[in-house]
């Protein structure tokens, strides 16, 4: 179908960005990479009277070092995120998790902050930034605030980021010493993910000492494992222990059915994904 008719506006500083916004309220739509935006627009299941286009704001784009954190800036397409060293170096379960979104079309249309922003629970970008503690730096005209990753995924296709915010940049707090993982589960290639597990964990003298795990597509968001993770820290990083602690992983999850599995099945794949994450996160 064709969307319904729309104006189109590309600022090319984020001040023009917001202040466009601000003018139109929710009859404006912000349109980035386009790759999820468009299909909704032209199902018209929404008919924004006005679409900002991101693409032309140079300073939403690309990764920079900011001491204890890298910053990917939310225009950065999963290409770029991709090919980064500063994403390599320092976020690897990033690169473990874009590495296997969708297809190289996609990957060089879509960006980091457009698949964020969208909070779609099979996004494999979500479960990730739990694991890192992401920080998330969303903008509006009364200034900046920063969203932990803990609280920016609210609900389906639905963010902390309020109406007339853009979402800007995303903090990885860099952790060395950590060894990181994300193990996706598909029935075919660049589907998105049946279940996916980010692992991120601290190994000391062979004991795990800390653990993040962060859940995709077992429920409305993307979910921490905290159960998983106390049972982990402690424990021998071998695969009878971290079998054990994995079998906790679908505590308080409420996965979707659907024809590539059911709700139970992917409660037994999250046990088996989280246990291989872990153990490759330790590099058991
Ligand atoms: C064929 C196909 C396969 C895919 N497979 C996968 C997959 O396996 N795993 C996966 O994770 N994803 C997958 N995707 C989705 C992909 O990651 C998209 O890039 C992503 O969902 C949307 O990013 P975008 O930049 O295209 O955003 P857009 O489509 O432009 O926008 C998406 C939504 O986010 C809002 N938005 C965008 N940027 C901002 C911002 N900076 N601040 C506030 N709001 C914003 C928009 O208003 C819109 O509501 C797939 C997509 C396609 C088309």
């Amino acid at each position: 179908m064709i969307p319904a008719q729309f104006d189109y506006v590309a600022p090319t500083t984020l001040e023009e960005a917001l202040s466009v916004l601000a003018q139109h309220g929710d009859d404006a739509k912000i349109i980035a990479g386009g790759q999820s935006l468009l299909p909704v627009l032209r199902m018209r299941l929404n008919a924004p009277e006005m679409v900002v286009d991101l693409g032309k704001i140079e300073a939403l784009r690309g990764v920079r070092d900011d001491g204890d954190a890298i910053v990917v800036g939310a225009m950065t397409t999963h290409d770029e995120v991709l090919h980064d060293a500063l994403v390599r170096d320092n976020a690897f379960v990033v690169i473990k998790a874009v590495e296997l979104l969708a297809d190289p079309q996609v990957r060089h249309r879509g960006t980091f902050g457009g698949a964020l922003s969208h909070a779609d629970p099979a996004g494999d970008l979500g479960a990730p930034c739990l694991a890192l503690d992401a920080e998330f730096v969303v903008a509006g005209t009364g200034g900046e605030r920063t969203v932990a990753a803990d609280d920016f995924f609210v609900d389906l296709f639905d963010t902390a980021i309020e109406e007339g915010e853009i979402l800007k940049e995303v903090r990885l707090p860099k952790r060395a010493g950590w060894g990181a993982h994300y193990e996706k589960f598909v029935r075919v290639a660049h589907q998105w993910p049946i279940v996916a597990v980010a692992a991120a964990v601290k190994v000391d003298g062979g004991t795990i000492s800390e653990a993040r795990v962060g859940l995709t597509n077992m429920g409305s968001t993307p979910l921490r494992a905290r159960t998983v993770e106390q049972a982990l820290v402690g424990q021998p990083a071998t695969d009878e222990a971290v079998r054990a602690a994995a079998a906790s992983a679908a505590e308080g999850t409420n996965p979707p059915s659907d024809l590539n599995g059911d709700a139970d099945y992917r409660r037994h794949l999250v046990t088996v994904l989280t246990r291989r994450a872990v153990l490759a996160a330790a590099g058991a």
